[in-house]
C-alpha cells in the first residue's frame, strides 16, 4: 500500500459500513434490477451463468449483452456443452460484442472446468483467478454472486459511489488502490454477493456518472459527497492522453459469384482469431498506394474506394484505406485462398462470420456502391 492511500486511510473517519450495508440490502430487496443472469435476492446464482455473463459485461453494456447471454444460453445451456463448441462456432455467436481475447478465453475456461474440475467452477478467489480470462474483479463477482464469498468486485461503477461515500479527491487511476480498499470495507458477514449486486445496480441507476439522484439514493444520509455537495464532480480523474493513430489497407475481392476473400487473424493479438478481409498492418503512417497495391491478397484490378474507414479502439484509433478488386472463379485461386487461411464467402452469408465490426464496416464501405 502507497504511503499517500496509508494516509488517506489513517486519516479520514472510518465510514459506517454496516449501516451502508443494511441500507442498500432494503434497497437491493425492493428495487433489484431483474437481469436473466440474476438470481433473487438471498439466492447465489449459478456459477456458469454468472461466470458467462461477467465474461461478456467486461467493457460492455447490460443492454448489449443480454442477447448474446439468451442465444449463449440456448445453444450452451452447460459449461459442458460451451466446452464441446468449436472455437470458430464460439467466435461467431460472440461477433459484435467486441473485445474478442474474452471469447477465446471464454472458450478455453470452459475447457478447463469441464475438463479438469469436472464441471465444476471454483469458489476461491486464488483458484478462480487461475482460470482463463478471469482477472480479480470477474474472480471477485463470481466468488460473491455464485458462493457468498466475502469479495467485492470493484469496477467503474464501485469506484464512483465508494469515491463519493467518502469524498475521496484523489484522482482516478492514482485514487484505484484507495477506493478498492474502501469498498472492501464495506463488505458486510453476509449477503455478499446481493451486496456486491446493490453497488452495481446503484452505480448504473442511482449513481450515476454526471447527474446522481442523490434525493432518491438509499444512502443519501451516509455520503460525504451529498453533503459537502461535489457528489457529481467525483470521481476526479486525470487528464487522458490523446489515443494515437494508426493507419491500415483493406483489400476487399469480389468473384464473380459474388463471394468475398475472408481470412482468419492469427490466434494471439488484437481480434485474434477473428475473421477479416486481408489487410496490411497498422502502422504509424499511411502505406503509399503503390506499395500497399504489391501487398494484394490476388492479383487482380484493385481499385481504392473514396473515403476511409475510421474505428476507435480502446488505445488507439485506426484507418483504413480501401481497395477493392472484382476477380474470376479460378479453382486456382480458392486452392490458394485454402493454403493461406483464407476462403470464400458468399456476401449473403457474412451475418454468420465472426468479422469484428471494424471489418463489417470495411465490407460496408467496399461495397456500397454495388447495392
Ligand atoms: Fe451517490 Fe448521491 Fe447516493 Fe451519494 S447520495 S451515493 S452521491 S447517489
Amino acid at each position: 500500500m502507497s504511503t499517500a492511500v496509508q494516509l488517506a486511510r489513517d486519516t479520514a473517519p472510518p465510514l459506517a459500513a454496516a449501516a451502508i450495508a443494511k441500507a442498500l440490502l432494503a434497497w437491493y430487496d425492493r428495487a433489484h434490477r431483474d437481469l436473466p443472469w440474476r438470481a433473487a435476492p438471498g439466492v447465489t446464482g449459478d456459477p456458469y451463468g454468472v461466470w458467462l455473463s461477467e465474461i461478456m459485461l467486461q467493457q460492455t453494456t447490460v443492454k448489449a449483452v443480454i442477447p448474446y447471454y439468451y442465444a449463449f444460453l440456448k445453444r450452451w445451456p452447460k459449461v459442458q456443452d460451451l466446452a464441446q463448441a468449436s472455437r470458430d462456432d464460439v467466435m461467431s455467436a460472440w461477433a459484435g460484442l467486441g473485445y474478442y481475447s474474452r471469447a477465446r478465453n471464454l472458450h478455453d475456461c470452459a475447457k478447463t472446468v469441464a475438463g479438469a474440475l469436472d464441471g465444476n467452477f471454483p469458489s476461491e478467489l486464488a483458484a478462480l483467478q487461475k482460470l482463463p480470462g478471469v482477472g480479480p474483479y470477474t474472480a471477485a463477482a463470481i466468488a460473491s454472486i455464485a458462493f457468498d464469498k466475502r469479495a467485492m468486485p470493484v469496477d467503474g461503477n464501485v469506484e464512483r459511489v465508494v469515491a463519493r461515500l467518502a469524498s475521496v479527491e484523489t484522482p482516478l487511476p492514482a485514487a484505484k488502490p484507495e477506493l478498492k480498499l474502501l469498498a472492501e470495507t464495506l463488505t458486510p458477514k453476509s449477503r455478499n454477493g446481493d451486496f456486491a449486486q446493490a453497488m452495481m445496480d446503484l452505480g448504473a441507476t442511482v449513481c450515476t456518472p454526471r447527474r446522481p439522484s442523490c434525493m432518491i439514493c438509499p444512502l443519501k444520509d451516509l455520503c460525504r459527497a451529498r453533503k459537502e455537495d461535489i457528489a457529481a464532480t467525483l470521481p476526479r480523474r486525470s487528464p487522458k492522453p490523446e489515443r494515437p493513430l494508426r493507419h491500415g489497407v483493406a483489400f476487399v475481392a469480389i468473384s464473380e459469384r459474388g463471394e468475398i476473400l475472408l481470412r482468419l487473424r492469427p490466434d494471439k493479438g488484437l481480434l485474434g482469431g477473428m475473421i477479416e478481409v486481408p489487410s496490411t498492418d497498422w502502422s504509424e503512417t499511411w502505406l503509399p498506394a503503390e506499395e500497399a497495391l504489391r501487398l494484394a491478397p490476388v492479383k487482380g484490378r484493385w481499385f481504392p474506394m473514396p473515403g476511409a474507414v475510421a474505428h476507435t479502439f480502446t488505445h488507439f484509433r485506426l484507418g483504413l484505406m480501401v481497395f477493392r478488386a472484382h476477380v474470376r472463379n479460378d479453382p486456382a485461386l480458392t486452392l490458394w485462398a485454402r493454403q493461406k487461411d483464407c476462403r470464400w464467402v458468399h456476401r449473403d452469408a457474412l451475418a454468420s462470420e465472426a468479422l469484428p465490426s471494424v471489418m463489417r464496416k470495411v465490407i460496408a464501405h467496399a461495397l456500397d456502391d454495388l447495392k
